[in-house]
């Protein structure tokens, strides 16, 4: 699948408190969509690529401070909205023992207005040959902008673009169970890349294996599907053909950002025209890197040795 054009990952990045010594907060960036960008950038050259982040913040300073991150890590900040009524979501994290909890404060977070433009979503998506979503940048918009962004897919889709999205199912970001199932199936239907993990498509839709996963979605119309397990191995199914892709062994520590940084290296592998095999084994060693370290962003340069572009 040759790719021309910009990569776009479309979503939200939040600021992250995480707790460190002395009652001190140490201050971070992060989001599922961001960290597969992260992951993408690691392993294909700027020089070569450019990987838009499509997203909105405010125009305060702790937005600008976000957006001198991302344009710092060379990812393309000119699709990132600034809304001057709104600011960025942001969350804490509490640890009891090695048990981490979440604090959100992200209800009013600009990034849910991402798709609130329909000539800003146009210019965002404009030259994108591959463009990546997943379930949570659905969850945070109201139904009219996700309808938008729908469409705006589809129609990428139609010039000859790759659309890959990952359910990543959050059920509190969720009004309901119905909805969520509805507009994941949604975000299925309009990909040509899906990226599911099998316990929560399981938890979901009632799928007995990744098999039965696999198959559902290609129903669906999806060309290309890895089925994520964890520690198991990933099943890829690409047109009539499946196979299994064993993860490589590791010894968690911290399983934040996984799937996403699967999604990242397995994305890279196939913009750089690996075939599906190589890109889910990609997909595993830059996973059981990522889960071997503290947090989802680890150093790009602990990934050279894996740069496919
Ligand atoms: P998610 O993070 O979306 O819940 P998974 O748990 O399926 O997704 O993990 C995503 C990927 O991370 C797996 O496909 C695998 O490559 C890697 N991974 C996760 N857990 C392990 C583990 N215990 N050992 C080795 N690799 C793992």
């Amino acid at each position: 699948m040759p790719i021309t054009g910009d990569i776009a990952s479309i979503g939200e990045c939040m600021v992250e408190l995480a707790p460190i010594e002395g009652g001190f907060y140490r201050r971070g960036f992060a989001g599922d969509t961001l960290n597969t960008a992260w992951y993408m950038r690691a392993l294909l050259s700027p020089a070569a690529r450019r990987i838009r982040y499509v997203s909105a913040v405010g125009t305060d300073g702790l937005s600008d401070s976000m957006v001198e991150f991302l344009a710092a890590n060379a990812l393309d900040t000119r699709s990132v909205a600034r809304l001057h009524d709104r600011t960025v979501g942001l969350y804490l994290i509490t640890l009891a023992g090695a048990e981490r909890s979440f604090t959100y404060w992200r209800s009013m977070s600009a990034a849910r207005l991402l798709a609130a433009d329909p000539g800003r979503l146009a210019a965002a998506l404009d030259g994108v040959g591959l463009v990546y979503l997943s379930g949570i940048t659905l969850a945070i918009l109201e139904p009219d902008d996700r309808s938008r962004l729908f469409v705006a897919l589809e129609a990428l889709r139609q010039r000859g673009g790759e659309v890959a999205f990952d359910p990543n199912i959050r059920p509190k970001l969720w009004s309901d169970r119905a909805t969520m199932a509805a507009v994941i199936t949604e975000g299925y239907r309009v990909a040509t890349i899906a990226l599911p993990t099998f316990p929560d498509d399981a938890e979901l839709y009632g799928d007995e294996s990744p098999a039965v996963t696999a198959s559902r979605i290609a129903a669906l119309g999806v060309g290309e599907i890895v089925v994520k397990n964890g520690a198991a191995p990933a099943l890829v199914r690409f047109g009539q053909q499946e196979f299994m892709v064993p993860a490589v062994e590791a010894q968690p520590v911290d399983t934040t950002g996984a799937g996403d940084s699967f999604n990242g290296g397995y994305l890279a592998a196939r913009i750089a025209c690996r075939e599906p095999s190589e890109a889910a084994a990609l997909g595993h060693a830059v996973a059981a890197r990522v889960i071997c370290l503290r947090g989802a962003l680890a150093d790009m340069e602990l990934f050279a040795d894996l740069r496919v572009g």
